[in-house]
């Protein structure tokens, strides 16, 4: 019985929707253990795109339970709408999505907050999203937030929340915030939106404990990458909640020696959204081209990702501070019509070459990389199934990626949809998913 954590192994958007997607009918259960409903991902059955913001894409497959778990940070309207979004597309929700009670909830001032402390002056600006989601962590990590549990409890709501809401007005009239905010009508709502949830809010840690006692198996979804994440990223442009794998143990109450395997997914490229270092970005031409290629826009916000080629220190960084099994290369058809694919071997930091993640924002930005040209394959890989299938040069850069990062390959996506995948036979992933002992 294996419980796999799959996440993100650069900056976010590796198609990790599509590959939770893919994996989650080997499983009983998807549970997210971070984030809010800034994690946008995009999944195609069919021709049918949906687009999943805060729910577990496991909710697509029948008979597959979705968890949202402690560690994410919930806005009630945003859930709310989601549901609504989905049953309209034909998809089941009822009992089979559960909310932990203890995650923690996202008001309107969250938002208004965060825009505040990203419009004064010397902040480095993060480029958030404006969702309120930071901020909720810091009311969370502040021990003054409210969780599902407090939203739900009619007794002790009011309370909470004419307290935090106070504490709101305090910093809004401190920092001269002009807009206004009707807190009262803000509290009838939640109240609403509580009943509409409350069906779904559950012990949810219990709820995993217990179904793994019963010999289920659950997979992890990581929402954003690890370079996201607010310890091992690239600080301060980060992201608030631990996106790292560690994070699926304290973002579930799932204990560490219940965890089987470890996936990283990275694009055979790479991407980054809104600010902050970027050492194997790409600024030219070719970088447009991926862009286009690989349609690279915010499934969320629809800004346009920076592009920039693989890097194998940022890889083997990530690699280490997951303990990652094995890894999915996706979007490796993005690259086919390229006659030399650049890869980043190393750093140049200061004059100094190192393969080491520095740890300040300043030698991160002055990160000059060093880079090594691989031959394109300039054949369409769309849609290939069979690791065997692909060109000899397509499989030249895979083990290349392999043996520079350190990580078995064990699965390589050409395409948007469930079947452009390939998952090579003998490889760790093959075992994490029980796919060898069904001889597939
Ligand atoms: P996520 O948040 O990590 O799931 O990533 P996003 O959903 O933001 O971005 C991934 C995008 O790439 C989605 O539109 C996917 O449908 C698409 N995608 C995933 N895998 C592949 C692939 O192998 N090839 C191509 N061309 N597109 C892919």
């Amino acid at each position: 019985m294996s419980n796999v954590i799959v996440l993100g192994a650069q900056w976010g958007d590796e198609g990790k929707g599509k590959i939770v997607d893919l994996f989650s009918d080997r499983f009983d259960i998807v549970a997210r253990y971070q984030g809010g409903h800034n994690a946008g991902h995009t999944v195609f059955i069919g021709s049918t795109k949906y687009v999943l913001k805060l729910i577990p894409s496991g909710i697509l497959r029948p008979g597959v339970k979705a968890v949202i778990g402690n560690g994410v940070v919930i806005d009630p309207a945003a859930l709310i709408q989601e549901m609504q979004t989905l049953r309209g597309a034909g998809v089941e929700i009822g009992g089979n999505l559960l909310i932990s009670d203890r995650a923690h909830v996202i008001f309107p001032f969250h938002r208004l907050i965060e825009k505040m402390s990203e419009a004064r002056e010397n902040r480095i600006p993060i480029g958030t999203t404006s969702r309120g989601i930071g901020p909720c962590y810091e009311d969370k990590i502040g021990r003054r937030g409210i969780r599902m549990a407090d939203l739900l409890d009619r007794e002790s709501f009011r309370l909470l929340f004419d307290t935090l809401a106070e504490d709101k007005q305090i910093l809004a009239e401190t920092f001269q915030l002009e807009e206004p905010v009707d807190y009262a009508r803000i509290r009838d709502q939640y109240e609403q939106y509580a009943d509409c949830i409350r069906p779904m809010v559950a012990d949810t840690a219990r709820f995993l404990n217990e179904a793994i006692r019963g010999g289920q198996r659950i997979l992890f979804e990581g929402a954003q990458g690890t370079m996201l994440d607010i310890d091992h990223g690239t600080y301060p442009f980060v992201t608030s909640s631990s996106a790292a794998a560690g994070g699926a143990c304290t973002g579930t109450g799932v204990a560490p020696t219940k965890i089987d395997g470890i996936v990283g997914v990275s694009k055979a490229y790479i991407t980054r959204v809104g600010s902050g270092p970027f050492p194997s970005e790409s600024l030219d031409e070719a970088g447009e081209t991926i862009r286009a290629r690989g349609n690279e826009f915010g499934a969320v916000t629809g800004r346009p990702r920076r592009c920039g080629w693989f890097d194998v220190p940022l890889l083997r960084y990530t690699a280490t501070v997951n303990g990652f099994d094995s890894l999915i290369i996706t979007k490796l058809d993005v690259l086919d019509e390229l006659e030399e694919i650049p890869v980043c071997v190393a750093y140049r930091v200061d004059g100094v070459e190192t393969s080491e993640m520095p740890a300040t924002f300043r030698a991160m930005q002055a990160i000059e990389p060093v880079f090594e040209n691989r031959p394109g394959w300039r054949t369409s890989t769309k849609g290939i199934s069979r690791y065997g299938g692909l060109p000899p040069a397509a499989r030249d850069y895979i083990q290349y990626l392999e043996s520079r990062t350190g990580v078995e390959v064990g699965c390589v996506s050409t395409g948007p949809e469930r079947t452009e995948t390939m998952i090579r036979s003998g490889s760790r992933l093959e075992a994490l998913l029980g796919l060898a002992q069904e001889g597939h």
